[in-house]
């Protein structure tokens, strides 16, 4: 039996029934629908967005000095990693959006980052802080949990999918966002210079995400999960996605120090102390990286490297206290909400810091460290209205009662 051919539109795709008419046009195959009539009107009466002025942003590039500013308020440290984020991100979106500036062939080429430094330094929080300041969609996500297609665990074009979630939906949203990968160091490759022996599948995971990372057309399920076929797939184009990897890369410093240590051996070798371990990061060129084992097609899709410090006690009380949303403007906020005021001494907000280095968490630590001291005094909260709630050494240290302060008799 002969299957009669399925009217539909060539615009839209919809099929002709009960519902939706179609004009047949003098190609017998050719059809359009009474929505694509009405929307092709529009656009030519001027009434519809055509998509010409598409979304994402069409706002003036911030410069390089004006991202370090918007980092300061909320990043605490780290100014040359705020430094050179802030000219990778510049470049990056620089390279979109002023691209038509050509006068001869040469193609600005795309930078993605790698932040190196421990964990809780910062990195999450620079590339979260400037998306959001630039309106940009973010998906972060963990290196970790991604493998490569047809093993247990994420298929790496999940990334995608969650930017795409985060762009509720916008293709061309997604295509000029950012996506975080943290713990990029942990699928490193095994390498006989690291005795951290680990799953080989990590080179796999590399590869694939290299794909995605240099630039292509990806095919995306967009609610997630596996791809199967007989899905609907989504194509969203990587070319101007910014990717910001993370990582601890914990050994690293050990690699260069061999290197350097090759380089200078006979000479300067006794002034080399602990201190400069510090710094050994700055001196870091891409055979390090190689030498930790990531692949070095990734390693050259990663131009921008900085370098996060672990952070120091007087730098976790700065995180408490100043920036815009810091942890203890926000406990004072909700106290204040009860009429309390809450009060920090000195030497309590040292020993919190102290705390948050030990448990090694950078400063990731300091919100749970403040969540446990805080509970039981936030249990009690709305029967203290009108008081002053001191936490004193003894708070933190001693696990003591806080001091609570009549503040003045009208308000008891
Ligand atoms: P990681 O370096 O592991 O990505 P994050 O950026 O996620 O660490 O930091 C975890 C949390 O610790 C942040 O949400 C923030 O509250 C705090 N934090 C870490 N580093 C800094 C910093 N340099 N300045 C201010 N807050 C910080």
């Amino acid at each position: 039996m002969k299957e009669i051919p399925m009217k539909e539109c060539s615009f839209c795709g919809v099929k002709y029934d009960d519902n939706t008419r179609l004009l047949a046009g003098k190609n017998p195959d050719a059809y359009i629908c009474e929505s694509c009539i009405e929307a092709a009107f529009k656009i030519v009466s001027g009434d519809l967005d055509t998509g010409a002025k598409e979304s994402g942003f069409d706002k003036e590039l911030l410069t390089p000095k004006e991202l370090k500013r918007v980092l300061d308020e909320f990043v605490i440290g780290q100014e040359r990693a705020k430094k050179v984020f802030s000219v990778g991100v510049y470049n990056h979106y620089k390279r979109i959006f002023k691209q038509d500036i050509k006068d001869d062939d040469t193609e600005i080429s795309k930078s993605n980052i790698l932040l190196i430094g421990p964990t809780g330094s910062g990195k999450t929080l620079m590339a979260q802080t400037l998306a959001r300041h630039l309106d940009v969609p973010i998906a972060i996500c963990d290196a970790t949990s991604l493998t490569e297609a047809g093993y247990v665990g994420e298929d790496v074009e999940n990334i995608l999918t969650r930017l795409f979630q985060a762009a509720e939906g916008d293709v061309k949203r997604c295509e000029q966002g950012i996506v975080f990968i943290d713990e990029i160091d942990k699928i490193a490759r095994m390498s006989e210079n690291r005795s951290i022996t680990r799953d080989v599948s990590g080179e796999g995971v590399q590869q694939a995400l290299l794909k995605i990372i240099e630039g292509s057309i990806v095919n995306i399920p967009p609610k997630g999960g596996r791809k199967h076929p007989n899905q609907e797939f989504i194509q969203i184009d990587t070319t101007n996605i910014l990717f910001v990897c993370g990582g601890a890369f914990d050994g690293l410093e050990e690699i260069i120090k061999r290197r350097v240590g090759k380089n200078i051996l006979g000479f300067n070798q006794d002034k080399r102390g602990k201190s400069e371990d510090s710094e050994l990061l700055n001196l870091l060129e891409p055979d390090d990286l190689i030498h930790y084992g990531l692949i070095p097609e990734l390693i050259g899709r990663l131009h921008v490297n900085a370098v996060l410090q672990n952070i120091g006690k007087a730098d976790m009380i700065r995180i408490l206290t100043e920036p815009k949303n810091a942890i203890l403007k926000q406990y004072k906020k909700l106290f204040a909400i009860d009429d309390v005021t809450l009060t920090f001494e000195s030497d309590a907000l040292d020993a919190v810091a102290e705390l948050a280095i030990k448990r090694r968490t950078g400063a990731r630590g300091l919100r749970t460290i403040m969540e446990e001291l805080m509970t039981d005094v936030m249990f009690e909260l709305p029967d203290f209205k009108g008081y002053e709630i001191v936490i004193t050494l003894d708070v933190v240290k001693g696990g003591e009662k806080p001091l609570f302060i009549k503040k003045n008799k009208k308000s008891a």
